[in-house]
């Protein structure tokens, strides 16, 4: 507990409680699993489910106790103390804060069969295909132990396969799958057509990850058509301008602002009269405002990728290209405007979800991350989540070694390569983070004139990311990967490595929070393995430049250029502080918007639900039109509540969209309003309550309409003939997070300075 002292003081008591708990559990269970060694497997099972559907405290050793004995059975993995109790906290709710290798699957798997064995259903989220797949097949003999039915759902099965994997008990995908069905699952007219069950328990692996770092990342469900058409003529226009005299940008550069001369500007060569009148707001001037963040803010190979004629974005967070990503329509088209590419059609957004929404709705979640400490305070507000610290099982012999410093990028950039020099000539193997695909690439580029040969991550594939990283601890290895590539892969040291000090991971500069750094130390490490950790910065940093708001601070660099100062040092770790207070304003503010329009659509929600399970489609649409419904006597009932529940939940689904489409506009231009005085989230919220509160019985009238003007026969409604048709093709992708607050960007315009 030493090394956490200072959390357990910040926790207070109540932590310390359950953790003397949870000690107490694990040593009850310890005597009952030597009671029950010589029992047969179907009685170790049994006694197991019928604990677990009891109550009291008392049945918590003896679930545990029957995980145990069938994780030694099964698997021939004898679960630690420290696992054991990492289940416990789990079973109650609580986010685990376990280092990397320590044994998360085999913990989470236990937790998830336990859950289950009380007759809940769980999904365990992981972060990718390829780990959901590998778990759900590694922890099946486990889990199938007790009973209990197990499965995966990963991107290419069709529905389906998607059915029988989610009718499971506990199922493992990652949390863009379960988001995606969730959203197509409430297109449906007919309730068999869904392919999602609803579960009990959200167990997410990388929890900080999903829960914290992309929670305002929306799931969007797109469907039909529609052109973008000046978008070409606006960006035409935009790009004569010049910052400083037309626009300016914020001393992040998150913002973009036009000046008066920008707006006249932009007013001469557009043709208009005015670019803050009435009805150019939410119109024009939000897309001469993408245009310009476009040109002012998102550089090409740092924040995208133009590959094969389309614009690829790096995923900020992950630093590298984003599969499923695109920023929201507007800004993808300007992006694509300002490369000279075919505009995409956007497509109709029918429904989003944030992960962050899309989490609350599970009646409990809990997970399992290295890098929970950090994360203390979004999980408790966002989510009124506990952390429960879980000690190594093997104290870490990890040498963190303090910051090297730099004045300048230039001179960092060179010490990098040279550390890495340093230690491949002993053999040491090197794990380096970096912020962005481009500065992965310099560097590598720079390690390779050095005649070192170097494995770079940036492929697109999670199971050769995993492979390759797997092999991260040769000797002799050195492997450049942004932050987060190969995650849930083990790295073990090779033969003689230990003996070199073991792995050393470096990191090129230091990110905006420390949680993201220790995500990168921890790869180091594991299980008691020696190994180093060492980070790099220059002042000339993102982070520094954003945290220091506008202070300075003067060093007296070595001949090398290195500044040991602590001063320096204890400058650096305030900047690092600023950046995460913003980081967690901006995720609160975020929220806000967010979290309005998620209510609004769990209302949408239950009244599909009561159109999809109840006859009161037809009930309404027939009192509303009873010349209608007369017309219609002849057909049989289940004809008649079909096609009333297929013009309702077009119409409602219809209503959806389109107050999704308007409030996106609002909030694009509601910054704007700040300028005129007024709060923007008020007016956010005013508007958003007073465009949804006539959604529904706009939705009715609509209804009513097409009911009596449909034709319907015994094949039902034939709603395509009357232009309302649902979209024959609809898709999905996820919107890059907080695409208009920048992000990643940390080596901008640094990284040609490795080459020179
Ligand atoms: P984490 O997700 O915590 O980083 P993993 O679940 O990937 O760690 O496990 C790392 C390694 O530890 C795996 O090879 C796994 O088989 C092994 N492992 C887990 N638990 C035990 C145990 N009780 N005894 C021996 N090996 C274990
Ligand atoms: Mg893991």
């Amino acid at each position: 507990m030493a090394a956490f002292g200072w959390f357990w003081r910040a926790m207070g008591a109540q932590s310390e409680r359950n953790q003397k708990k949870s000690l107490k559990t694990v040593a009850a269970a310890r005597a009952a699993m030597e009671e029950m060694r010589g029992w047969s497997d179907a009685q170790v099972a049994q006694r197991g489910r019928e604990a677990a559907n009891t109550q009291g405290e008392g049945k918590h050793p003896v679930v545990l106790a029957s995980l145990a004995l069938a994780a030694e059975r099964t698997m021939g993995l004898q679960p630690f103390d420290v696992q054991l109790q990492g289940v416990q906290r789990l079973l109650a709710g609580d986010v685990i804060h376990m280092a990397t290798g320590e044994g998360k699957t085999l913990v989470g798997a236990m937790a998830a069969t336990g859950f289950a064995m009380s007759g809940k259903r769980v999904h365990v989220v992981t972060v990718n295909d390829y780990l959901a797949a590998r778990d759900a097949q590694w922890m099946r003999p486990l889990v199938e132990f007790f009973g209990v039915s197990v499965s995966h759902v990963i991107d290419e099965m069709d529905a389906p396969q998607r059915r029988h994997a989610y009718a499971c008990d506990v199922v493992y995908a990652p949390v863009t799958e379960i988001g995606f069905d969730h959203l197509r699952d409430n297109q449906v007219t007919r309730r068999e057509d869904e392919v999602q069950v609803h579960a009990d328990v959200a167990l997410v692996d990388e929890a900080d990850s999903v829960l914290v770092d992309e929670a305002l990342v929306p799931l969007v469900l797109a469907g039909s058509v529609s052109a973008q058409q000046s978008t070409g003529e606006i960006t035409a226009a935009v790009s004569h301008l010049r910052e400083g005299r037309h626009y300016t940008v914020d001393a992040d550069r998150r913002n973009v602002f036009l000046t008066d001369e920008g707006a006249a500007e932009i007013e001469r060569r557009l043709g208009i009269d005015s670019l803050y009148s009435e009805d150019a707001i939410g119109s024009v001037l939000v897309r001469v405002n993408l245009a310009l963040h476009a040109q002012a803010l998102l550089t090409r190979d740092v924040h995208y990728l133009v590959q094969d004629g389309k614009v690829q974005l790096i995923d900020a967070s992950r630093g590298r290209v984003a599969d499923l990503q695109r920023w929201p329509d507007g800004l993808q088209a300007a992006v694509e405007a300002k490369e000279g590419l075919a505009v995409s059609d956007g497509g109709r957004i029918l429904d989003q979800i944030t992960l962050q929404a899309l989490m609350s709705r599970y009646p409990t979640v809990c997970g399992m991350t290295g890098t929970a400490v950090e994360a203390v305070d979004q999980l408790r507000q966002f989510y009124g989540l506990t952390v429960s610290v879980i000690e190594p099982n093997v104290p870490s012999q990890r040498i963190d070694h303090s910051d090297a410093v730099y004045a300048t990028a230039q001179l960092r950039n060179r010490a990098v390569v040279e550390e890495i020099a340093q230690a491949h000539a002993k053999g040491q193997p090197v794990l380096v983070g970096t912020h962005d695909v481009a500065e992965s690439e310099a560097l590598a580029a720079a390690l390779e004139k050095r005649g070192i040969s170097v494995a770079v991550l940036n492929a697109k594939n999670d199971e050769q990311e995993a492979a390759i990283v797997a092999e991260a601890g040769k000797a002799s290895r050195v492997t450049v990967s942004t932050q987060m590539a190969g995650r849930g892969t083990d790295i073990t040291l090779g033969e003689g490595v230990a003996e070199l000090g073991g792995l050393k991971v470096i990191g090129t500069s230091r990110h905006r929070s420390s949680r993201l750094d220790h995500q990168l130390r921890g790869r180091s490490g594991r299980q008691g393995d020696p190994g180093e950790s060492l980070f790099f910065v220059s002042l000339e940093d993102d982070l520094i430049t954003t945290g220091s708001d506008g202070a300075q601070v003067s060093a007296q660099p070595d001949q090398a250029g290195r500044i040991e100062e602590k001063r320096v040092h204890d400058f650096i770790a305030h900047c690092q502080r600023v950046t995460e207070g913003q980081l967690l304003t901006i995720h609160a503010q975020t929220w806000k918007y967010n979290k309005l329009l998620a209510d609004q659509r769990e209302i949408i929600d239950e009244r599909r639900a009561s159109l999809l399970d109840t006859d009161a489609a037809w009930q309404q649409l027939a009192q509303a039109a009873p010349e209608r419904a007369a017309e219609l006597e002849h057909l049989n009932a289940e004809t008649k509540q079909q096609a009333a529940r297929e013009i309702m939940l077009f119409h409602l689904d219809d209503e959806w969209a389109e107050h999704l489409a308007i409030m996106d506009d609002v909030r694009e231009s509601i910054h704007l309003r700040a300028i005129a005085k007024e709060t923007p989230i008020d007016e956010f919220h005013r508007i958003a309550v007073r465009e949804f509160k006539d959604l529904a019985q706009r939705a009715v009238e609509k209804s009513v309409e097409t009911f009596r003007s449909v034709l319907i026969d015994d094949s039902g409604a034939h709603l395509e003939d009357a232009g309302r048709s649902r979209p024959s093709a609809t898709w999905t992708y996820m919107v890059s997070d907080n695409p208009l607050s920048g992000g990643g960007g940390g080596a901008l315009s640094t990284f040609e300075s490795f080459i020179s």
